[in-house]
């Protein structure tokens, strides 16, 4: 029987230190490892090439999602960067119009070198998403729910859809984790995560993981990690075992606060619109209901009276900062059209419908009433 989240969070690595008898899997900083003999490589030999805190993490996170191995790099960009480094040059890529606004640029800037093909599309419409098969990808790229909007797809229907077409498919699970959602249970071939975000969450450093369906393809993934040097740091990877401990308590409470702000918000007659795949009537709700464990943490509104109204709410907001991260302890707001998402040119937000005074919120652990009074305040100046 699988082993439930937060037991696999809580027990990771946990009494496995060989040296010491450590509870907690010790912090190994050095860079290099000692060889018996020049003939006879041992199990860890430098630290870009293989690592044991990073090992722990990994084999924490492949046991979350399911995956047969993975590596852990140093940001998710990096993650990005390595998922892409598994295609033939020149492929092409079919990525959401509304993903984030990082996977954005480094597509389009690979395509600037000529290094591969992005094609954008509404990954919801399925007319649009069959035409784009047929420009033959070698991968799909999916962001489900998709960061800012929270649009939600069918993972296992795009990713069977992919695979008729010949491609391969990532998901970028980070909005979700993998406490709520695991896209290789539902066929995806890979997936990656901003472990920066819920997975560390404590908003003190940056790391990545692209985790595989396949041994062979981790085995693969390993191998263009260590060449092009995109391993994570051992402090990193050790700290954020210890952010993921929680990662299932978090998730929940954050979650169980989203739910009650979304319903709040949605009820308000000063907010024009909300996206939260918990909300009845949302688009894709009821994907979100079959395929994640739990509509997450993170939501998006509009405050009626545009770009002004949305500049005083944030400014009379005093305990939810602004600020462009997401999965932390603290509840964070941001524009995305000029914070997370600049690196995606207006024309192109206008079409992922990423509007200039849509508001991002990636709720946190603090009390529930103390945030909602927070909003309150916001929806008083607008
Ligand atoms: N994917 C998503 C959905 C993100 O929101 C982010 C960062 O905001 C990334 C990937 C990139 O992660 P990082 O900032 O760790 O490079």
């Amino acid at each position: 029987m699988d082993r439930k989240a937060a037991t696999i969070a809580a027990s990771a690595g946990v009494g496995t230190d060989p040296g010491h008898k450590s509870l907690t899997p010790p912090l190994v900083a050095s860079d290099t490892f000692v060889w018996n003999d020049p003939d006879t490589k041992p199990d860890y030999d430098y630290a870009r090439t293989v690592q044991p805190n990073r090992d722990a993490l990994a084999d924490a996170l492949a046991e979350l999602e399911g995956a047969a191995g993975g590596a852990v790099t140093g940001s998710g960009q990096s993650a990005a960067l390595l998922a892409l480094l598994q295609l033939p040059g020149g492929a092409t890529v079919i990525a959401p119009h509304d993903c984030y606004g990082g996977t954005y640029r480094l597509l389009q800037g690979l395509e600037g070198k000529g290094l591969l093909r992005a094609i954008f599309v509404d990954q919801g419409d399925d007319a649009a998403y069959a035409k784009a098969l047929e420009r033959e990808p070698a991968l799909v790229w999916l962001e489900t729910p998709s960061n800012p909007l929270l649009r939600v797809v069918d993972i296992a229907d795009r990713a069977g859809r992919a695979r008729a077409a010949g491609a391969l498919t990532i998901a970028d699970n980070t909005l979700a984790t993998p406490v709520r959602q695991q896209p290789l249970k539902l066929g995806c071939d890979y997936v990656l995560h901003s472990t920066t975000k819920a997975i560390n969450g404590h908003s003190d450093l940056f790391g990545g993981i692209l985790l595989c369906a396949e041994a062979a393809s981790a085995e693969q993934v390993h191998w263009w990690a260590n060449a092009a040097g995109l391993n994570g740091s051992a402090h990193d990877a050790h700290a954020t075992l210890r952010g993921l401990r929680t990662l299932p308590l978090r998730v929940a409470q954050a979650e169980a606060s989203a739910g009650r702000i979304a319903h709040f918000l949605a009820e308000d007659e000063r907010v024009a619109a909300v996206h939260y795949p918990g909300l009845d009537g949302f688009p894709g709700a009821d994907i979100a209901a079959r395929q994640q464990s739990g509509p997450g943490f993170m939501l998006s509104f509009r405050v009626r009276g545009g770009l002004e109204a949305a500049g005083r709410f944030v400014a009379a907001l005093r305990l939810v900062k602004l600020a462009s991260s997401l999965g932390g302890f603290s509840t964070l707001i941001c524009r995305p059209a000029t914070m997370t998402h600049r690196g995606m040119p207006p024309e192109a937000q206008a079409e992922a419908g990423i509007d200039p005074d849509l508001l991002r919120l990636s709720v946190g652990i603090e009390d529930a009433d103390d945030l909602i009074a927070d909003l309150e305040r916001g929806l008083a100046a607008v």
